[in-house]
């Protein structure tokens, strides 16, 4: 069984990294923010609070975040192993997943820390695109990381958009929030043995061999 965990600041290239692995190793990725964006689709009170809560940078409600997210790990597609990232984003979060895998019987595995900084992170922030079918991530600053054709998924030829959060003001809320809330969870998983760090600021294929390399170790 291979859980893989990732931990990075906002628009760090957790979810590339996410789709890479989950693709060589034919696991599924869940991330708690593409869950919560097809929430946020829903045309209900629920629906809409996740909606405005996401668009401002701050955090969903534990309650809400973490019951799709037990529906989700409960999927008999999980069973082999998954990689998740955008959960848990505070200590409160890390203890009820800590409680979520020993009811399920999981592992926790590893758990891959992304540091980079945040001037890096800003100048990547506004060229992010993302396939609103497959929900692949482009950056159209980033040579190494741009779909073949403007707008349209390299993958599946989707439509690529961009999203509510990823302007600067709500991405200085989100980075606040990452420090102030989950950089904790950092040192939680430190104390255990289970987290590895990677230097985030290098091209996602470098990236992705170094976290190949400790996922084998
Ligand atoms: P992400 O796609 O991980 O950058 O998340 C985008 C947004 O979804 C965040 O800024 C939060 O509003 C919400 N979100 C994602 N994951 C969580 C979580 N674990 N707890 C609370 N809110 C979350």
């Amino acid at each position: 069984m291979k859980n893989i965990m990732f931990i990075a600041p906002p628009a760090a290239g957790k979810g590339t990294q996410a789709d890479l692995v989950s693709a060589k190793y034919a696991i599924p990725h869940i991330s708690t923010g593409d869950i919560l964006r097809e929430k946020a689709k829903e045309d209900s009170e629920i629906g809409n609070y996740v909606k405005e809560t996401q668009a401002s940078g701050q955090l969903v409600k534990d309650d809400i975040t973490l019951q799709l997210l037990k529906e989700r790990l409960a999927k008999d597609d999980c069973k082999n192993g998954f990689v998740i990232e955008g959960f848990p984003r505070s200590l409160d979060q890390a203890y009820e997943y800590d409680k979520v895998l020993k009811k399920l019987g999981y592992d926790i595995g590893k758990i891959i820390y992304i540091n980079i900084d945040k001037k890096t992170l800003e100048k990547r922030i506004t060229g992010r695109r993302v396939c609103e079918d497959c929900n692949a991530t482009y950056n159209i600053n980033d040579k190494d990381n741009s779909p073949e054709v403007e707008s349209v998924c390299d993958n599946c030829g989707g439509k690529l958009y961009q999203r509510s959060d990823d302007n600067l003001e709500s991405f200085n809320t989100r980075f606040q929030m990452y420090t102030e809330k989950t950089e904790p969870i950092i040192d939680h998983y430190r104390k255990q043995n289970v987290l590895v760090e990677v230097d985030g600021d290098d091209t996602v294929e470098n990236i992705f061999k170094k976290i190949d390399k400790i996922i084998n170790e």
